[in-house]
């Protein structure tokens, strides 16, 4: 059978509404004056664009929400995105020092969601205009966040970049791929439209190598910064992918961000392949959206899978079953139409997956969505660009102190140099490369338009570059003994 939309608009707005509700005014101030301030706050260093986590908590406090706002964008100009996408578990949050004297931590992303929406909601624009212009021009490739944080830092520096990208609307993934309840695609669009205030042009429908040739950009731009990110979901390679039901999870993710939601079909009985946090959202997503039973299948071990934990337990909370140790080795047919999957038993040996001999059952399902990983854009990028170095695994070499790469005009970020990381990760490497690009254009280092990953230590305890200077997130303990001072109380 085919498959068909399962819900109606009212029940999919509300299970598929925010998953971190908005502050109100008041909740915020109370979260906010539970900051410590601390002493070189280790929520900084663990932020890869360095936003100023307690001079932004503060002003909320004070009630200077926009003063909060424009803290943030000028360190992270994707502010509203990250604070709504960040895995801060794993990183502000994480590091929180609020977690050594076993309090909840600050809840950041909630009170950095509350100042980027108050500008936003009100139209206020909290960057400063732009420096006198250049007369430099830069073209970035991809509009994605890597494309996005490049773009605003080079425009902001007074260059002038136009940004070309194959898909209708910028925002790259944030538009297109993160999973609806985190955030919405306004979100990621007002950011592009923030962007092009800024000044920067943008060519959409305009697919590099296709409508518009390197050669031309070479002639017309002094430097290219690459943004292209990652390619499709990898093909299964087992009879039957190609029933219309087989769908690359991003697609589906897709659709979901481009269609009324009430007209996004979606099978009973679903089964996703491969346990990344692309698989979560797919399978949490599938669930939300109707799904009466969905499937996670991994062919190795729960301890082994690279979804983060808390994304984990949202699937499990959400009914979503895990199938560990299996591997489908064909999807099964009834009239044109998936009606299941055969799958066999695996057990991981010295690192290796093996499928375990006449180990084979069968299961129904009508819906497969298969996240088995994203594929590296590497043909396209060694066509585009004949002599660009790329690693075995496919990734853009490139210096990372300045994201330029083995050809001295281009520069790149973002998931094609990292093989797929985070929002924030993206949009630092961007604006890292913008600065590099501005200082080979003209011979100057640029003056500072924010603070971020060029922001000086405070106090210099490690004498990094960023933030306290520790390149990961640095518990209290940890600062105590680089320090030689007790800062908790005993
Ligand atoms: C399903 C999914 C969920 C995710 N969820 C999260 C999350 O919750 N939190 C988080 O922090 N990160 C998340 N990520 C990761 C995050 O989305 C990426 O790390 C980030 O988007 C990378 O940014 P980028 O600019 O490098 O690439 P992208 O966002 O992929 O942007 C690349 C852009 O290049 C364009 N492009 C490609 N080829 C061409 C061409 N030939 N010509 C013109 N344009 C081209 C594309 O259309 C696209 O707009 C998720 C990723 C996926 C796949
Ligand atoms: S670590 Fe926590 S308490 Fe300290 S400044 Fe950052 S958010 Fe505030």
């Amino acid at each position: 059978m085919p498959i068909q939309p399962r819900l109606d608009a009212a029940a999919l707005a509300e299970r598929m509404a925010d998953i971190k509700p908005a502050f109100s005014p008041q909740e915020a101030r109370v979260e906010a004056a539970r900051c410590l301030y601390c002493f070189d706050a280790p929520c900084i260093a663990s932020c890869p664009t360095g936003i100023d986590v307690p001079a932004f908590i503060k002003k909320i406090a004070v009630d200077n929400v926009t003063g909060a706002a424009r803290t943030i964008l000028e360190a992270n100009v994707l502010g509203a995105s990250c604070a709504r996408v960040c895995p801060t578990q794993v990183l502000c949050e994480g590091a929180c020092v609020m977690l050594d004297l076993e309090k909840k931590p600050i809840e950041i992303g909630r009170l950095q969601r509350f100042a980027t929406d108050h500008v936003s909601e009100r139209g206020i624009d909290v960057l400063p205009a732009p420096a006198a212009t250049t007369g430099r021009r830069v073209a970035v490739l991809g509009a994605g966040p890597a494309g996005l944080g490049c773009a605003a830092e080079l425009a902001r520096l007074g260059h002038e970049v136009t940004v070309y990208d194959k898909k209708p609307r910028g925002g790259g993934l944030n538009t297109y791929g993160i999973a609806y309840y985190k955030m919405r695609p306004e979100v990621s669009l007002a950011e592009v439209e923030l962007i092009e205030r800024l000044g920067v042009r943008f060519r959409f429908d305009c697919e590099v190598g296709r409508d518009i040739a390197v050669a031309d950009l070479e002639r017309d731009c002094e430097a290219i910064f690459l943004g292209l990110g990652l390619g499709g979901v990898r093909r299964l390679g087992i009879p039957g992918e190609d029933l219309p039901e087989v769908l690359d999870a991003l697609e589906f993710i897709e659709w979901i961000h481009t269609r009324p939601l009430a007209e996004v079909p979606v099978g009973r009985r679903v089964a996703v392949l491969g346990c990344g946090n692309t698989a979560i959202d797919a399978v949490t997503q599938a669930i939300r959206m109707g799904a009466e039973q969905a499937t996670v299948i991994y062919r190795r071990g729960e301890a082994e899978m690279s979804a983060y934990g808390f994304e984990y337990e949202l699937a499990k909370t959400d009914g979503a079953a895990f199938l560990f140790h299996a591997v489908p080795v064909a999807v099964l047919e009834e009239a044109g139409h998936v009606s299941g999957l055969r799958l066999a038993r695996t057990e991981v040996r010295d690192g290796r997956v093996e499928i375990l001999p006449e180990s084979e059952w069968t299961e129904p399902f009508d819906m497969v969505l298969s996240a088995v990983g994203q594929e590296k854009q590497a043909g396209l990028l060694e066509s585009l660009f004949p002599g660009l170095e790329l690693d075995r695994r496919g990734r853009v070499v490139h210096d990372p102190a300045t994201m330029q790469t083995s050809l001295p005009h281009v520069f790149a970020g973002g998931d094609c140099t990292s093989g797929g990381r985070e929002v924030v990760n993206a949009v630092a490497e961007g604006k890292k490369a913008a600065r590099a690009i501005a200082r080979q254009l003209t011979g100057e280092q640029p003056a500072d338009v924010g603070c971020g990953p060029v922001q000086h230590s405070r106090h210099g305890v490690a004498g990094g570059p960023t933030g306290s200077g520790f390149e990961a997130p640095v518990r209290v303990h940890e600062l105590e003994a680089a320090l030689g001072v007790r800062l908790t109380p005993s």
